[in-house]
């Protein structure tokens, strides 16, 4: 059950094809930003691309092509989905040979779906929350 692997990474590799190579050369210094939003966003929990946009300043679909290219995010960028809770239909893990559920793998975490399959509301974690969050988890 517990498959929260430290030092696995999970959810981002590069694909066969890298839709926004700019994005990763033009905003290096982005995407440690939105790493360490992402981190903070623990097991039974969930944001969205647009969440994460909104508090680096980048457009959410550059968000969303960082996750599927990048090859070092975090451990928790297969929590990161998009708006209103609705699984990312591009996501894939690192490896390539990981052939887990997502679904099943956030539900393990704790995470409940609804009927339509949009994530728990009372488990996103807002914009707002981000930021805040981020400060805690590096006082710790
Ligand atoms: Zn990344």
């Amino acid at each position: 059950m517990d498959r929260d692997g430290v030092g696995k990474s999970w959810g981002c590799s590069p694909g066969p094809h890298r839709p926004l190579r700019s994005f990763r050369t033009t905003s290096r210094g982005g995407s440690r930003p939105a790493h360490e939003l992402i981190a903070v966003v623990s097991p039974g929990y969930w944001t969205s691309y647009g969440d994460i946009a909104k508090v680096v300043g980048l457009p959410a679909l550059g968000i969303g092509h960082h996750v599927a290219s990048c090859e070092d995010c975090p451990d928790g960028a297969h929590r990161v989905m998009m708006q209103g809770g609705v699984r990312s239909e591009g996501f894939h893990w690192a490896d390539p040979e990981d052939d887990r559920d997502l679904l099943e793998v956030l539900q393990g975490e704790g995470l409940t779906f609804d009927a339509a399959g949009k994530a728990d509301p009372s488990k996103h974690l807002s914009s707002s929350q981000l930021p805040t969050m981020r400060m805690q988890k590096a006082g710790q």
